[in-house]
């Protein structure tokens, strides 16, 4: 735990160190759970949405996208099931006055003997070797087996007491485990009570006439609302899916996890719409499709699993999370729901407006059906950068920090470094410079010694420095370094480009999808 603690500590200041993310306002002191981009981070975080839209739009004919606003009208709301029910169980420690959701901890408790499950599994692996296996062992070691028990009956009983509205029953699960405030050890638990997280705001001048809204706090609904605008104007056939990427707002309870967790942050959405029936077809090929995504950008296959809901949403008929191995442990990355046709059927009954589609295969017409996948860029933003971050130690016995992000999605492609400030050397620098940049962002540096600019430029993430020397001036070649091995080549000035764009293109990436 304290090692995780560690590299997770070690995540946020290098962000902040190397212009990835700023606490907002921090010269007041900061806004709690929200967060500013910085020159670096707001790049990252471009390139993560430039490839996911890319996957999503581009390269699917029957996926468009819109760019919904972030103010809706209040009955949306209604319509949506937010006002009622987008809730979350809070609780409150009466010593320490620290505020949980009671989910979570009932949660990481059964998270915990998870761990203690993939510790036997590790050991015993260790001391049967190649001989062992695994599915066997879960389903016959006794230790285990009731491990495996334990989480689920507490995981089940939390679900039900959830969807049945059993606050006080999940009070008495945190007491029957036992759970401790995790700051304090204190066991003295207020009653679980529900919050909602949406935050309200006025439309309107005049206090009296001022319209109650909400800021959306999801981008689906955004969607949802445009369905028939968008399949009329596009004339689009089902199936056929919508796409966005926008800002939301939630007044979590609990946010103490960086840009794990924040008050505004910012989805990636697309809504599918489809025959009423063909729902688990759809769900399976769109899990598939979106972990391929994933395992595209090479951060660990292993870094990923799917956890299943078994308590679902309000809307849903399936869903399942696409959890990543964050510092702190698996967590959700991305949600893959069938929604059914909740949401439009819904809207139907709110507005009035028949929001259907005629099937001119069936001759009927219908309220599409619908599977959504969702992702939190910013959380994305976590996973590429924590997963990038790494220590290395080298050859020669000292260690550099190095930020090994994909290429295609580094902010900076390559930095220009003339060897020494004289001698023409800046000028042919900034030639060079002058020629990438129409195709990338591409950096000069010519403060320290050639070796400190490498340490910067690798814990900055940049995979390409180019230096400039005086053997430049006569043959036009320049030594080109590699972030991730370090090696270096001597190379034409004109082959540059190509060496570049070979490892950052986007296609070349996208294509691993297969
Ligand atoms: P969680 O259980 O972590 O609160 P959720 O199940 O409520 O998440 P969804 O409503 O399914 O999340 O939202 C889809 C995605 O949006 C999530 O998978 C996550 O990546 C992202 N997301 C949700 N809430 C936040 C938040 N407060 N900060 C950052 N990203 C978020």
């Amino acid at each position: 735990m304290a090692k995780q603690e560690d590299d997770f500590k070690k995540v946020i200041s290098h962000a902040k160190e190397y212009g990835y993310v700023f606490q907002s306002s921090e010269i007041y002191d900061g806004l709690s759970a929200v967060y500013d981009y910085a020159q670096n981070g707001a790049e990252l975080k471009k390139n993560i949405r430039e490839y996911w839209w890319r996957a999503m739009v581009q390269l699917n004919e029957n996926i468009v996208g819109i760019d919904a606003a972030i103010l809706m009208h209040p009955t949306t709301w209604k319509a949506s099931g937010h006002v009622d029910a987008f809730t979350d169980p809070l609780i409150d420690n009466k010593d320490s006055k620290k505020r949980y959701r009671a989910d979570v901890l009932v949660e990481e408790y059964a998270a915990k003997i998870e761990t203690k499950i993939e510790k036997e599994v590790s050991k015993a692996a260790k001391r049967f070797g190649g001989a062992f296996d695994k599915k066997q062992f879960l389903a016959t070691n006794q230790r285990v087996v009731d491990y495996q028990e334990k989480a689920a009956s507490i995981l089940k009983r939390l679900g039900r007491s959830l969807e049945n509205e059993d606050l006080a029953d999940v009070k008495k699960l945190i007491e029957e485990l036992d759970i401790a405030c995790p700051m304090s050890g204190s066991k003295n638990w207020t009653d679980v009570k529900q919050f909602n997280l949406m935050f309200g705001t006025k439309l309107g001048a005049a206090a009296e006439s001022a319209i109650d809204l909400y800021l959306r706090p999801e981008t689906a609904q955004g969607i949802f609302v445009n369905f028939l605008n968008v399949q009329k104007s596009g004339r689009m056939k089902i199936p056929f899916g919508i796409a966005q990427t926008g800002k939301a707002f939630r007044n979590e309870i609990v946010a103490r996890q960086f840009i794990f967790r924040m008050r505004e942050f910012e989805q990636m959405e697309m809504q599918f719409f489809i025959r009423p029936g063909t729902q688990n077809e759809w769900y399976e090929k769109w899990k598939e499709n979106r972990m391929k995504w994933h395992f595209s950008l090479g951060m660990g296959e292993e870094n990923y699993r799917f956890h299943d809901h078994d308590k679902l949403a309000h809307y849903a008929d399936a869903a399942t999370d696409i959890e990543f191995r964050f510092p702190f442990g698996f967590k959700e990355l991305e949600g893959i729901h069938s929604r059914t046709d909740f949401d439009l059927g819904s809207h139907e009954k709110f507005s009035g407006k028949k929001l259907r589609y005629f099937d001119p295969e069936l001759k009927d017409s219908y309220v599409p059906y619908v599977v959504e996948t969702s992702i939190g860029l910013d959380r994305m933003f976590l996973a590429v950068f924590s997963n990038s971050l790494k220590e290395e130690e080298l050859e020669n016995g000292s260690t550099r920090t190095v930020l090994k992000l994909p290429a295609v999605l580094a902010p900076t492609k390559a930095a220009v470094f003339p060897l020494v400030k004289k001698d023409g050397l800046p000028e042919l620098a900034h030639q060079i410079i002058d020629d990438l940049k129409w195709d990338f962002n591409v950096v000069y540096d010519e403060k320290d010694a050639v070796g400190r600019r490498y340490r910067r430029q690798d814990a900055n993430g940049t995979p390409f420095c180019i230096t400039v020397d005086h053997q430049t001036l006569e043959d036009q070649t320049v030594t080109i370094r590699h972030r991730d091995t370090m090696q270096q080549q001597r190379v034409a000035i004109s082959g540059v480009k190509a060496i570049i764009a070979k490892e950052v293109d986007m296609k070349t990436w996208l294509m691993k999808m297969g």
